[in-house]
């Protein structure tokens, strides 16, 4: 048998050491590098990293005889042992991925990567790495922040990266029931797209939507900016295939059941060790027929908060609903002098977009204005809004660029009950300060709402600091800090990120010894030989 393990693959991922498009990149001006040298002494003096030629990978541990086996089950052309196939998949898109790809020290990589095209491939390959003991690492568009697709061989010989790509389907849209199926593999623009060509929509827009896909979202119980609207993405999950070495599941039967508990809740979150999703039975919506835009103004954010939970407790229904601190309402000011035509100093600003039928939308926004503006709030017209919108995938390329000029750049993510939510805002900006500031640099931490519920809401915090010594060890530190005071102060290590091998550490206390428990037997049974994702999920 022939097999092109040197040949690259068709469908590459994207960048490797950056996010996204290259083309889409966005150098930091001389004005922006001066006042980070000004206000964090950010050095400007990062060392350039290796190019994708000079990168050392690990060489890969699989035998040529484990090759031909696994290119007998996918076929050739679906398996690559070159490292332009092994890069881009050598890790997620956090901080900490970025900083370690500058290193020209040796880099972790899978040692293979395969392209099965059937869940009948899929299984034969788990059975496969399960006897050869090959670890697996379920990847999808490979945006993981926590470490999910890190390629861990956890104790085993060598690691294999399971690239989805190739289930890019929508396998069926029921019209009459509003539920679509969509394979695992298809990213975000590319399912909205099968479905708008039907006239119907997800609205599943993660800031990582162009690049992320249906099992990924499915994997990590990811939530979008539109889930005042839509839901987060387990809340648009009506079923689920999943691929286990135990066997093939199929969940979720009838919009609602009675019989016993849910075990699709068992696979959302699953992050890629439990199983491999091949497909997901979504609810969707008919595409809006009109859209509305609102930006406002609070005094402070405690108003401003008291003024979502009172949208979202009343039902309003708006489609996006977020509010910025202070110190993230100031940095978007700076960047533009006025907004919407209207000179704002200082306050918080929230963004407000409405959707549906002329009529739904115009209620929606009617509604909501009010208790908006019963609150406390001042109108800043539709224009800010439109602009958010307009510009809402583009933040990650800043990041770079900030990396790149020196400064720390990092961003974390929880939730609370309202009752506690500025005990836990302050908790988490006081930790974040005081372990960067005792790594000998000031910091900005800035901070919004970005998804809000009846009971409470996500908190999302932004830093941005000046690199000190080594920045992935200043980072570490800095996490644990944050991670310490979520814990302590009411919240969830996680609300859309999920675990990885980032949040395993805190894991344990917030589910506590049963319920960790419970996950390992869970794991014993679908994988009874460790294979999928170790290192990820179960501590
Ligand atoms: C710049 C940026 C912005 C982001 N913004 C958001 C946001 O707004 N909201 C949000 O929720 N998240 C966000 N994320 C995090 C990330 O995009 C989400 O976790 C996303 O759901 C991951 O999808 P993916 O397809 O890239 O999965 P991957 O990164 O490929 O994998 C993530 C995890 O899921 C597992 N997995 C992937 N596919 C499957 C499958 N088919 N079967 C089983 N396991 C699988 C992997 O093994 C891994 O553990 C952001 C990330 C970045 C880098």
């Amino acid at each position: 048998m022939v097999h092109h393990t040197d040949a690259e693959l068709p469908l590459p991922p994207m960048k490797w050491d950056a996010w996204g498009d290259p083309a889409l990149a966005k150098p930091l001006p001389d004005d922006i590098k001066g006042l980070l040298s000004a206000a964090l002494g950010v050095s400007a003096s990062d060392t350039a990293g290796p190019t994708a030629e000079e990168v050392l990978l690990r060489p890969s541990a699989l035998s040529p005889d484990d090759l031909a086996a696994i290119t007998a089950i996918v076929g050739d052309g679906h398996l690559s042992t070159a490292d332009a196939d092994r890069l881009p998949r050598s890790g997620g898109k956090s901080t900490p991925d970025l900083l370690r790809r500058k290193s020209r020290e040796p880099q972790d990589a899978p040692d293979a990567v395969v392209l099965p095209g059937s869940e009948e491939e899929i299984a034969a390959l788990l059975a496969l790495c399960a006897e050869r003991r090959i670890a697996v690492v379920p990847f999808g568009g490979g945006t993981s922040v926590v470490g999910g697709v890190q390629p861990d061989r956890g104790g085993f010989a060598a690691v294999l990266c399971l690239d989805l790509r190739r289930f890019d389907r929508l396998h069926e849209l029921d019209e009459l029931s509003g539920e679509a199926v969509l394979g695992a593999g298809l990213t975000g623009p590319q399912a909205e797209e099968l479905l708008a060509e039907r006239g119907w929509e997800l609205g599943h827009y993660p800031q990582s939507f162009r690049y992320a896909t249906i099992g990924g979202f499915a994997a990590t119980r990811s939530s979008g900016q539109d889930s005042a609207g839509y839901g987060r993405f387990d809340e648009m999950v009506r079923g689920l295939r999943v691929v286990t070495p135990a066997g093939l599941l199929d969940l979720g039967r009838a919009p609602a059941s009675a019989a016993g508990p849910d075990l699709r809740e068992l696979f959302l979150g699953s992050e890629g060790a439990f199983g491999v999703i091949t497909a997901v039975r979504l609810r969707v919506h008919p595409l809006p027929t009109s859209k509305a835009y609102e930006a406002w103004s609070f005094p402070d954010f405690a108003t401003g908060a008291a003024a979502l939970r009172a949208v979202e407790q009343q039902g309003t229904g708006p489609t996006v609903i977020r509010l910025s601190d202070e110190a993230e309402t100031a940095v978007n000011l700076a960047m533009t002098d006025k907004i919407g035509g209207t000179q704002v100093t200082g306050g918080c600003l929230a963004v407000t977009v409405f959707e549906g039928t002329p009529e739904q939308t115009a209620a929606r926004h009617e509604a909501t204005r009010a208790v908006l503006l019963a609150a406390g709030g001042t109108s800043l017209g539709a224009e800010p809004a439109k602009a958010w919108e307009h510009g809402r995938f583009n933040a990650p390329y800043l990041r770079d660029s900030l990396l790149a000029a020196g400064a720390l750049c990092e961003t974390l993510e929880t939730a609370t009950e309202w009752a506690e939510l500025d005990r836990l805002k302050a908790a988490v900006t006081e930790a974040l300060q005081t372990s960067l500031k005792q790594t000998g640099t000031d910091s900005l931490v800035m901070c919004h709402i970005s998804h809000v519920y009846p009971t409470g809401a996500s908190l999302y915090f932004t830093v941005v600091a000046a690199q000190q010594g080594d920045p992935l060890t200043q980072w570490a530190g800095v996490k644990r800090a944050a991670g310490e005071a979520i814990m302590a102060n009411a919240g969830t290590i996680t609300h859309h990120h999920a675990v990885g091998t980032d949040h395993l550490p805190w894991l344990g206390q917030e589910i506590g010894e049963l319920g960790v428990r419970i996950l390992r037997a869970v794991k014993d049974t679908l994988d009874p030989a460790g294979i999928l994702n170790p290192g990820k999920l179960v501590p």
